[in-house]
């Protein structure tokens, strides 16, 4: 049997787009900034806030990286494959997908709607399908890639009044963990985050008193604290690692 190269392959990172969806705002936003400022052209994908996308993407052109944006709902499967559709006829490679957009929609489980259940597993786990399996066999020619899936510390561990967040979030380290082994000998890794409570406008009306002591190391999380990870997961370095789930928590699993 003919043995593999060990070393990993070194690619030109302005040759390689990065798609985050998700990126108008909080962890979305810091992930493409850092990921242009690893020299990717960025592709940001949102939902409905043009003017903080806009911003987003003055600061990453400000900061000498490229940006295009991309405005569609994750959710709608047929938004999804047309806004996809018109990013493959750029012939520089999708080589980076950081699977970012989410939201949550929490209640104790016997006030949770079937509209708020649908809504969170719908942009997490659909979200994750529309947007990664049109572009998973064009990664595959190119023999090299990184996916990067959000999850959260409340799949991992499960939190009250967050069932079906947690649901989205535990389904989304199954997909990662299935699709890692899959697409592993393309030299293409899979990894998910588990970020714990980080300052974004997702969290805003958390109370802090009752969050904080929970946290060993007693203070939210920064996305740009969730970015260096997520930029060093899309790195040439990171090329061993697949099919782990990363936790970025202060401590809290
Ligand atoms: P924010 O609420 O601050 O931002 C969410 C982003 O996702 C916005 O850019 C929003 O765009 C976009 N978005 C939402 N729904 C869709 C959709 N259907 N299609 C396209 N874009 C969409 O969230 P965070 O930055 O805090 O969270 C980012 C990710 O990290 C999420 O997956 C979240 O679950 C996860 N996470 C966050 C934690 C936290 O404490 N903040 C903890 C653990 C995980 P627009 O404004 O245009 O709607």
């Amino acid at each position: 049997m003919r043995r593999r190269r060990n070393s990993p392959r070194e690619l030109d990172p302005s040759s390689i787009r990065a798609l985050v969806t998700g990126a108008s705002r909080g962890i979305g936003a810091a992930v493409a900034e850092a990921l242009a400022a690893a020299g990717h052209p960025v592709i940001l994908n949102y939902r409905a806030s043009d003017e903080a996308a806009a911003e987003v993407a003055r600061r990453v052109e400000a900061a000498g990286g490229s940006c295009t944006l991309s405005k569609f709902d994750v959710a709608d499967a047929e938004a999804a494959s047309a806004a996809i559709a018109g990013l493959l006829e750029d012939e520089r490679p999708i080589g980076v997908i950081v699977n970012n957009a989410g939201i949550a929609r929490d209640a104790p489980f016997p006030a949770l709607t079937r509209e708020d259940w649908q809504a969170v597993l719908r942009t997490t786990l659909d979200g994750f399908f529309n947007v990664t399996q049109p572009l998973v066999m064009p990664m595959t020619r190119l023999r090299w890639g990184r996916i990067i899936n959000l999850s959260s510390v409340s799949g991992v561990i499960g939190n009250r009044g967050q069932v079906a967040y947690a649901a989205a979030k535990a389904g989304i380290i199954g997909a990662t963990r299935s699709l890692a082994r899959e697409l592993a000998k393309r030299d293409i890794t899979v990894n998910a985050v588990a970020p714990g409570l980080i300052e974004t406008d997702m969290i805003k009306d958390v109370p802090l008193e009752h969050a904080l002591p929970l946290i060993p190391a007693r203070r939210l999380g920064t996305a740009q604290e969730v970015a260096s990870l997520v930029a060093y997961l899309a790195s040439p370095a990171a090329g061993y690692i697949t099919g782990q789930v990363l936790g970025i928590n202060g401590g809290m699993a």
